[in-house]
């Protein structure tokens, strides 16, 4: 092998390399969305775990209707949803009367886990088994992670998490979360300690906290504040916010946003 060769040998394997490493400082091959067009996804909360999500295809997804629980409840109408998803058969999660013509997604069929991994254009919807307590289900039964993916961002919705740590394969199915939805108000869920520890484990660029009390909330819930505390929080003041994978914050910074409700 002459010096050209060796040396254009070398720029490939570098290249391979650079390639490699630059793919593993972002998320490992396996973990990597599947869709990977560009553009704002768009998400609201409207109380409790309930949120509108607006995929950058435009495809409506809604996690979590509630009923009444104290927040204003919308109307099928005015959601007009394309998916609703439910983590599993609670009240404050499954109107999906609420679905107008939306596929509904429910988390548990039967009290078992009804697993999916769904496209719907260029979003991908996808579910992660879990329980509601710290005691595989016996206290509160079962709840389901769903995970969404669209313009190269990974969203994870985490239902009633009840659960004292994620599992091994929990994390594998996760893979690299940008933007984490999870329960901070303790009593029917992980509470702030709780959620902060799973917070750690995961490790995403964005946590939104959900399911805590607020003033509109009806059911006795812990406010969001003892999961703030000492933490890098921002109160965005708007019921919606859009993310656009280009201009997130790093991978593991873990900065929350916190919403206001649409619906109190
Ligand atoms: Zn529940």
């Amino acid at each position: 092998m002459n010096i050209r060769y060796l040396a254009l040998a070398f720029l490939l394997s570098a290249g391979l390399l650079a390639a490699a490493c630059s793919d593993d400082a972002s998320r490992g091959a396996s973990d990597a969305p599947i869709i990977e067009d560009r553009g704002t996804a768009e998400l609201t909360w409207w109380g409790q775990a309930m949120f509108t999500l607006v995929a950058t295809d435009g495809t409506r997804v809604v996690f979590d209707p509630y009923s009444e629980i104290g927040y204003l409840v919308p109307t099928a109408e005015e959601l007009a949803a394309d998916v609703m998803t439910a983590s599993h058969e609670h009240p404050d999660h499954n109107n999906v009367a609420l679905a107008g013509d939306a596929t509904v997604l429910r988390g548990l069929v039967d009290g078992d886990w009804a697993d999916f991994d769904e496209t719907f254009g260029d979003t991908r919807i996808f579910s992660i088994e879990s329980f509601h307590d710290s005691s595989n289900g016996q206290e509160r039964g079962l709840s389901t992670i769903f995970v969404i993916e669209t313009g190269g961002i990974r969203i994870a919705h985490m239902g009633d998490y009840g659960e004292s740590e994620m599992t091994g394969d929990q994390l594998d199915e996760l893979g690299a979360i940008d933007v984490l939805l999870i329960p901070v108000g303790g009593v029917f869920t992980i509470d702030a300690a709780g959620a902060t520890a799973i917070v750690e484990q995961i490790g995403p660029r964005v946590v939104i906290p959900m399911h805590y009390g607020t003033t509109a909330l009806s059911i006795g819930l812990e406010p969001v504040d003892a999961f703030l505390e000492g933490k890098n929080a921002r109160e965005l003041g708007n019921s919606t916010v859009g993310f656009d994978v280009d201009a997130l914050p790093a991978p593991g910074s873990a900065e929350i946003w916190v919403l206001d409700p649409a619906g109190g």
